[in-house]
């Protein structure tokens, strides 16, 4: 997924586009370039790799001031070459553009128009939209846009300027996103909306088959007909410290610590006095909720695993019909869904194209939906409608962590409120776990003290050359398990297995040596025996044992010397507390054998295609 930035102003255009594309940089970054107009001369430089080489190139180059777009390119089609790299310049000088997304018929119009006579440069499926927007371009660009629009297929979120155009930046959307924003007399276009934070909180998220000009006076908005309409803006209650890195080596690593604070504000609101109430978010009514047969919770990554602890804690409630599912299968199984379905979606970003592909066929099919997302007016909230926003601010790290427990929060939140809505939570069960949720932003600080980290730090030096891991724990102590083993898999490259521990000897066993170290997750609780002794047989295998342990617990030194302690708590909140030390266990891991932490390689933060 690419990063786009666009600035039309009086500012340092290219020291605006620049840093709005290594707000980007998490994204994705192959390649990067620049381009602005002034004098009606379009200035272009490009280059592979990482924005701070585009920047020295943009220095060297002497560019004049004028507006201008930057993209950083997740290449589709056509190698990664500089030449491949956007903005993309039509044969005649007169159009520029980026492009996020795939040009499904881009060798069609590509064929046509070398039939006509115009030279391609680049083997991009992009350079068909601008080859062909110069083609059709006679000094109005809304018309050639709209032209453009019905002659490509596929998905865009198009910037597009003209060189006898001053100030002026147009954009088109379909399928891919882009938000716009403006102050009294400076415009700005971006894929991520936490790149406009330091210049305006009122945005404008383009919808599908939209276009839009921006110029210094303000936005206008367009049918892909050409037909304006009136737009409201979004307000995004975010700020521009929050996507700061701070005095922190990574932004995982300050998105860790942010975790008290994010789980305290998705509380806030929700619980009061013992008890939980979505009503200012949901408007359910109990017949409603009574009338919900079967739950599917339905999301990828980390937003699935969080549905997975979600699910193990509802079925603690005991009433609920509950399927976990993956979002890109959801879609192409026959799974029963219909009016008596309450379909869950669960995505960080609220542009994920599986979830929301999910969504829409779930739509169809007439269940009833919610989405839970971090991002306000994203496209599934906008498309869903019923939501629940986690308050977590932006998250720039790919490997999520903060927004996991804020879902988790909202998870275990609707859990209950569904529940009491259905006549089925005890109220004892509600005040236990309304008490055990409101005690657990300061457990998650005491996870995160010094001590607490150099231990964990000290642990994942012993045990960076190991050539895996495995993770394992049983029933609710379980799914932290699969988070665990995803975090390490995203920033580590090694490979991670989560395992029920009673599952193990039915094959993965034969995998277990001293270069396959097992993270044992074994709470103080009823399954403390059983797990133990089937974490015994497994160090008999040579595995070398670190186990994630309630604090107090001292036989579990009887086993190993490696222990992360927590916090006691709640067994149905247990997910909570083991999510720091896996999270930090992950990053010192990744640390320790010099991976690229806050960019991963082949991972983006949202996959929208
Ligand atoms: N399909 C285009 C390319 O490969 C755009 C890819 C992107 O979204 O970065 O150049």
């Amino acid at each position: 997924m690419c990063g786009i930035m666009g600035y039309v102003g009086d500012k340092n255009t290219t020291a605006i586009i620049l840093d709005g594309l290594a707000k980007h940089e998490h994204r994705t970054y192959d390649s990067a370039g620049i381009a602005v107009i002034a004098d009606g001369k379009i200035h272009e430089t490009r280059t592979i790799g990482r924005i701070s080489k585009l920047a020295k190139k943009v220095k060297e180059e002497h560019f004049s001031n004028g507006f201008g777009i930057g993209h950083t390119r997740c290449a589709t089609h056509g190698e990664v070459t500089e030449n491949n790299a956007h903005p993309h310049i039509s044969s005649d000088n007169k159009v520029v553009l980026v492009h996020n997304g795939i040009i499904d018929n881009a060798q069609e119009i590509r064929t046509d128009l070398e039939a006509k006579g115009i030279t391609f440069h680049t083997e991009t499926d992009t350079e068909s939209a601008v080859q062909y927007l110069a083609y059709v371009y006679e000094g109005d660009p809304k018309e050639a846009i709209t032209k453009l629009t019905k002659r490509i297929r596929g998905s865009y979120a198009l910037v597009i300027m003209f060189s006898d155009k001053k100030d002026e930046i147009w954009t088109a959307s379909k399928g891919s996103s882009i938000v716009v924003g403006h102050t009294n007399k400076e415009g700005f276009c971006a894929s991520d909306p936490s790149a406009l934070l330091e210049f305006t909180n009122d945005i404008w998220f383009m919808d599908d088959n939209e276009l839009a000009l921006i110029n210094k006076d303000g936005c206008k908005f367009f049918d892909f007909d050409g037909v304006e309409h009136f737009k409201e803006t979004m307000h995004l209650d975010w700020n521009a410290t929050m996507a700061n890195r701070g005095n922190y080596a990574h932004y995982m690593l300050k998105e860790i610590h942010e975790q008290p604070h994010t789980v305290a504000q998705t509380l806030l609101g929700r619980v009061a006095d013992n008890k939980v109430d979505l009503s200012n978010d949901l408007d359910w009514t109990p017949e409603q909720a009574k009338g919900w047969k079967r739950i599917h919770f339905v999301a990828c990554g980390t937003s699935h695993y969080a549905t997975v602890s979600a699910a193990h804690i509802m079925e603690t409630f005991g009433t609920f019909d509950i399927r976990t599912e993956i979002a890109s299968e959801y879609s192409y199984r026959n799974i029963p869904i219909g009016p008596d379905t309450l379909a869950i979606f669960v995505t960080q970003s609220g542009e994920t194209s599986d979830t929301l592909l999910a969504a829409r066929l779930a739509k169809s099919k007439g269940a009833k939906c919610l989405v839970i997302t971090n991002v306000r007016d994203s496209t599934i909230h906008r498309e869903v409608g019923d939501a629940l926003i986690t308050p977590a601010g932006p998250e720039i790290g790919v490997a999520a962590t903060k927004t996991y427990t804020a879902q988790l929060t909202m998870l275990v939140l609707l859990g209950m409120y569904l529940a009491k809505l259905r006549g089925n939570l005890k109220e004892e069960t509600e005040i236990r776990l309304i008490e055990g949720l409101t005690s657990m932003p300061a457990k998650l600080a005491s996870l995160l003290e010094q001590e607490q980290e150099e231990n964990i730090e000290k642990i994942a030096r012993n045990f960076a050359d190991a050539k895996g891991f495995f993770y394992m724990g049983r029933s609710l102590a379980y799914p932290p398990c699969l988070e665990g083993a995803l975090k390490l898999k995203e920033i580590s490259y090694l490979l991670a297995e989560a395992y029920p521990a009673g599952e193990m000897k039915h094959g993965p066993i034969a995998l277990l040596d001293k270069d396959h170290p097992i993270i044992a997750l074994v709470p103080k609780n009823i399954l403390w025996e059983k797990t133990m002794s089937n974490i015994e047989e497994y160090m008999e295998k040579g595995s070398p044992i670190i186990a994630v342990a309630t604090v107090e617990d001292e036989e579990i030194s009887r086993y190993t010397k490696n222990i992360i302690y927590t916090p006691e708590t709640e067994p149905e909140l247990f997910s909570f507390v083991a999510a720091i030390p896996l999270q930090l266990f992950a990053y010192y891991i990744a640390r320790q054998r010099g991976c690229d932490i806050d960019m991963p390689r082949n991972l983006v933060k949202a996959v929208t295609v």
